[in-house]
């Protein structure tokens, strides 16, 4: 199954380096043909002009890359190579909209799409240890596995085109009431002069904890927030929460008050840092509390 990757960011680096691994990479395309000369002389594998030319040489195409219009701009520029027998799968975190968009516009060609966000992070992609949400026909996803397989050990069928985006939306929500609840919880901690690092181990353990306790609420009581999840990707993925909500005609309390914190501390300069730094804006208020 020949297969070509298009967008080697923090996250396709690493997946198109398992997907060579794997005996499956034939040819990379990336906007900044740079990266795409690095990542092809590294791996010996072609590096293509244009999506169209990738697409042309593949049988199966892998997209990565940053939001909707991105995944939409890309799937344009592959029409010209769309025929019965090719498969593109893209493992952008987008809407599921756009997900159903690209899959009539490449439909319309004979060729098929499936929608797979991963979840796992930069360390995830890199070591091949991603979580997969797919959504598309069953069949399709059964011939697109072995590709998958190469990227992550988990691969989950969530439902037809959109389902995958939907459970990666779902799983957002989940971060930020993990976060906020982390955020307020250590500042509260602090605030009593409790221990912290004992705090967390303790309370790690119990039924309050989250991954997101255990794993970043160190980062709080240190108050140093290397890159990790940025705030300005987790406040992209909640604006498509927020939109999916929407049209529903929902508002989503956590999804809304995050995204209201995170601006704030997009304004103050906080965007590339680890979603730990909401710590700061709770901290904050037990700094000046009101009278
Ligand atoms: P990134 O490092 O910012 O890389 C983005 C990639 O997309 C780059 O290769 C960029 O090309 C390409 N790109 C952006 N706009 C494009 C366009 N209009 N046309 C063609 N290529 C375009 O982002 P990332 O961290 O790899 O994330 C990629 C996707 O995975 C996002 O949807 C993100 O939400 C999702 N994701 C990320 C993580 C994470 O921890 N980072 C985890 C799970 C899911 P250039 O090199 O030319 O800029």
């Amino acid at each position: 199954m020949k297969t070509g990757f298009i967008g080697l960011g923090a996250m396709g680096v690493g997946m198109s380096r398992n997907l060579h691994q794997a005996g499956l990479l034939t040819a990379v395309w990336n906007r900044t043909a740079s990266k795409s000369a690095a990542v092809g002389a590294e791996l010996g594998v072609a590096i293509a002009a244009t999506p169209a030319e990738l697409a042309a040489a593949c049988d199966v195409v892998v997209i990565c890359v940053s939001a909707d219009e991105d995944v939409l701009g890309v799937v344009d520029a592959l029409l010209p190579a769309a025929r019965h027998g090719l498969l593109v799968i893209d493992c952008s975190t987008v809407s599921s909209q756009t997900a159903r968009t690209a899959a009539e516009r490449l439909g319309a060609h004979g060729a098929e799409f499936l929608d797979c966000p991963v979840t796992g992070g930069v360390e995830g992609a890199r070591k091949g240890t991603l979580a997969i949400m797919c959504g598309g026909e069953a069949a399709v996803l059964e011939r697109a596995r072995p590709v998958l397989a190469a990227m992550g050990p988990t691969i989950a069928h969530m439902g037809p085109t959109g389902f995958g985006q939907a459970a990666k939306a779902t799983n957002q929500i989940l971060c930020a009431g993990a976060i906020q609840a982390a955020a307020d919880a250590m500042a509260f901690a602090k605030a009593e002069g409790l221990p912290l690092d004992l705090v967390i181990d303790t309370l790690g353990k119990g039924a309050g904890g989250s991954w997101y306790f255990v794993n970043r609420a160190p980062f709080m009581a240190r108050e140093s927030y290397p890159p990790g999840f940025r705030v300005r990707l987790h406040d992209k993925d909640l604006r498509i929460c927020e939109e999916m909500a929407a049209a529903r005609g929902v508002e989503l309390p956590i999804v809304s008050m995050t995204r209201q914190d995170y601006a704030q501390l997009m304004a103050n300069g906080h965007g590339d840092e680890d979603i730990s730094t909401l710590f700061r804006l709770r901290d904050a208020l037990f700094q000046s509390p009101r009278e």
